[in-house]
């Protein structure tokens, strides 16, 4: 293994060697953070060359909250029966895509608990009437673990789930429940989760069928770097095979840091950076630097204001991130454990974009450009 100094000179070259583990652990731990963001921006110019930064214009709809799984960062969750418990009807999701449709929204990223009383069909049905009253909007729902309780509950292969989703007119899957695909961590903070392998089973069949993808990683759990690394490095395979198979592979990889306020580590009295626990800005922006040098078949990395702050996520985009991420309008699983902002309007985002040197452009969830800010809009917005 070389050092960071060797590391980072290699990576800088036109066509780079894929990084191993260590080498992307060693540049984690000792390069200045200022020589990893240089390379990053030099990576993230390489792959996604321009000066735009996307964002989306979405909606988080958490159509749940019953869970079985506890995890124990989770302060989203109610147990089935809790009286705080809900699953929201048809019409309400429906009203809620209305105000997106209002604003000019393309998709709604779903997602909620595993929830063992809603049955097969309800999901179908779900579906079906979404697609048909809103046809314009892409609908990602259901992360891998709701898809294995769907499974479970239906007696259905994942694989048969999905597919019948699929034919129901779901566009994608959200990345969710990533969290880190390194068995003894994740062991230790979702014990129900079940192993990594299972998350990247579900995300690689929904990509044999066409499905659209992100890959998510939440850190700051004690895990080392050398483990954050190893979360990257499965993604990062899962990418290979899938595109060398001609699936959709991933769009996107998005990652934040575990917020600890309100959740069980929270309880127990742990606050962030007080045991090592959580991540602060600095610790951030090594992560999405080397997530993007190491990600080398990942086009997008996001940089996330929900969870750090539009000032950190502006800083995120010299860090080799390219997407601001989206509007969301609503946001109840990570705000549920501290964060504050849980929406921020196209102004907010295109404004940070363009103080942070780049130019806006929306895009859809599969990142194609629908539009970009036009040059007599830009002075107004910087001004
Ligand atoms: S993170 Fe998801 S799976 Fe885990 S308890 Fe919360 S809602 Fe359930």
């Amino acid at each position: 293994m070389s050092d960071w100094r060797g590391i980072l000179e290699a990576q800088i070259q036109m066509d780079p060697p894929a990084l191993s583990v260590d080498d992307a652990a060693e540049i984690y731990s000792n390069a200045p953070l200022n020589e990893l963001m240089f390379v990053a921006m030099e990576r993230r110019k390489n792959q996604v060359p321009g000066n735009y930064v996307t964002y989306l214009i979405d909606r988080n709809i958490n159509y749940t909250n019953v869970c079985t799984i506890n995890c124990h960062f989770c302060s989203f969750y109610r147990s089935p029966g809790h009286k705080d418990s809900y699953t929201q009807t048809v019409d309400q999701i429906s009203e809620r895509i209305v105000e997106l449709e209002s604003v000019g929204g393309s998709r709604i990223l779903m997602q909620g608990g595993v929830n063992p009383s809603l049955p097969f069909e309800w999901y179908t049905a779900l579906l079906e009437e979404l697609s048909r009253r809103h046809p314009k909007i892409s609908l990602d729902c259901f992360s891998p673990i709701e898809i294995e309780g769907i499974s479970e509950v239906s007696g259905l292969s994942t694989m048969e789930v999905l597919s019948r989703f699929r034919d129901s007119g779901l566009h994608g899957l959200p990345g969710g429940g990533a969290e880190m695909l390194v068995d003894n961590v994740r062991s230790g903070i979702s014990p129900r989760k079940g192993s990594s392998n299972n998350w990247l089973r579900v995300m690689s069949e929904a990509q044999t069928l066409g499905l659209i993808t992100s890959a998510t990683n939440v850190f700051g759990f004690g895990e080392s770097h050398v483990e954050r690394v190893e979360h990257m490095e499965k993604i990062r395979s899962l990418q290979n095979e899938t595109v060398a198979q001609g699936n959709p592979g991933f769009t996107s990889f998005i990652s934040w840091p575990v917020m600890l306020e309100n959740n069980a580590f929270g309880k127990m009295g742990i606050r962030r950076n007080s045991t090592g626990l959580g991540a602060g800005a600095v610790e951030y922006l090594r992560h999405v630097s080397v997530s993007r040098i190491f990600m080398n078949n990942i086009d997008h990395i996001q940089s996330s204001w929900p969870t750090m702050g539009l000032e950190v996520a502006q800083i995120a985009l010299s860090a080799g991130a390219d997407d601001i991420g989206s509007t969301m309008m609503e946001e109840n699983v990570v705000s549920a454990s501290g964060t504050t902002k849980t929406m921020a309007s196209v102004d907010e985002l295109e404004r940070a974009i363009l103080q942070s040197g780049f130019i806006p452009a929306v895009r859809d969830s599969e990142y194609n450009i629908l539009n970009v800010l036009e040059q007599d809009r830009v002075a107004l917005k910087v001004g």
